[in-house]
């Protein structure tokens, strides 16, 4: 398939920290995406969740499958703007490697532990664990990933942060956007959160059909589901109108931004960086109803007593994990422990704070859950 100007071309890329010879078979992009989903952190995404933690049923979206979700719809949107799909599959797989267990619970609790150590970001957290903590290949520490895809992974980052980060950090130092197929990636996330996210909340009972229909968005397709079929299942009315929501999200998104790229004559994707804004859009009217959907979402959902009181309780589990392991780092595994004493050696108590936190970051939801019961429970002495 022929690439527009403006999107990512391996052959104009800004490559690898460490050089090594062209792929075989397949493009350097692929070869980012086989690397990251041959890597620890992608397999522990299936034990991490977002909303419901994971012994509460087996069907709601985790981690590995809300990525697998974004890396769909980025890809449709890629190709049909002619875009780099390779590329931009790749940034939606790895887009959340970085995150804690229990979603944002977890990482509020991590950031607030860290904040005297420069805090913890989830964006950044994801780089890290493709340029630092895999450490599987003999050549180079990390995956040795091409700019472009960790560029991508950077979706935010403070300014102080940025600073410490090299090459990928300077575009937030200098006003830059990303490439295209990584200001998809940011859409496509939402995207899918949002509408798992209410799958998830109609199915487990937390949200009503009848609640949802005060969204202006949900209420529009139920009621063409509705009125176009009738004795429908609750499962097929609830899929029909959410398959509705995503098909109308992606087809709004794409035909706003091949407007506003059709406006500007972007030679290549410097052009696109250089851009004072995001070429990536809704339209006005889908801006506002997408905007609905995740307040809706924010006080229903996320607030939602029963989520509340599991997730104040995550707050606690990593906060106490965090605050015994840099106690004493003599608490952690033998190769945190050697890293933290290396990093304590180097950068201090801020070096070492963040290995304990590269350790708590890396956790699967039941895993800390477990480590937290170890540390703490003097029932058992393991
Ligand atoms: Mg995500």
């Amino acid at each position: 398939m022929t690439l527009a100007p403006y999107a990512a071309r391996e052959d104009r890329s800004r490559g690898r920290r460490h050089p090594e010879a062209p792929p075989q078979g397949r493009s350097e992009y692929q070869r980012d995406r086989d690397r990251i989903i041959h890597s620890a952190a992608f397999r522990r995404l299936e034990y991490k969740t977002q909303v419901f933690v994971s012994h509460e049923g087996d069907l709601y979206r985790n981690r590995l499958t809300h990525s697998l979700e974004v890396a769909q719809i980025t890809r449709s949107l890629a190709r049909g703007l002619h875009l780099n799909e390779d590329l931009a599959e790749t940034i939606a797989l790895a887009h959340d490697l970085g995150h804690t267990p229990f979603g944002h619970a977890g990482q509020d609790a991590l950031d607030d532990c860290l904040k005297v150590h420069g805090g913890f970001e989830h964006n950044a957290q994801s780089l890290r664990v493709v340029d630092e903590l895999e450490d599987k290949y003999a050549d180079f520490r990390g995956l040795n990933l091409t700019f472009e895809t960790r560029e991508g992974i950077l979706k935010h980052c403070s300014l102080s942060r940025a600073a410490t980060l090299g090459d990928v950090g300077e575009r937030f130092l200098s006003k830059q956007q990303p490439g295209l197929e990584a200001q998809l990636t940011n859409i496509a996330d939402q995207i899918a959160y949002n509408n798992h996210d209410v799958d998830d909340g109609l199915r487990a009972g937390l949200l009503s059909i009848e609640q949802m229909c005060e969204v202006p968005l949900f209420s529009r397709f139920h009621a063409e589901v509705v009125a176009r079929y009738t004795a429908l299942a609750p499962r097929q009315l609830r899929h029909e109108t959410i398959r509705r929501m995503i098909n109308a999200l992606v087809i709004d998104l794409h035909t706003e931004t091949a407007r506003r790229l059709a406006e500007l004559d972007l030679t290549d994707i410097d052009a696109v960086r250089s851009h004072g804004k995001p070429l990536v859009s809704f339209s006005a009217e889908m801006q506002r109803d997408n905007r609905d959907l995740k307040r809706y979402l924010s006080e229903h959902l996320y607030q939602h007593h029963q989520v509340y009181r599991v997730m104040h309780k995550a707050r606690r589990i990593v906060r106490e994990l965090f605050e015994a392991l840099h106690a004493d780092i003599r608490l952690l595994p033998p190769e945190f422990h050697a890293a933290a004493r290396a990093a304590a050696a180097t950068a201090g108590e801020t070096g070492q704070a963040r290995v304990v936190a590269d350790y708590v970051a890396g956790m699967t939801d039941r895993y800390a859950q477990d480590e937290h019961a170890r540390l703490y429970d003097l029932r058992q002495l393991r």
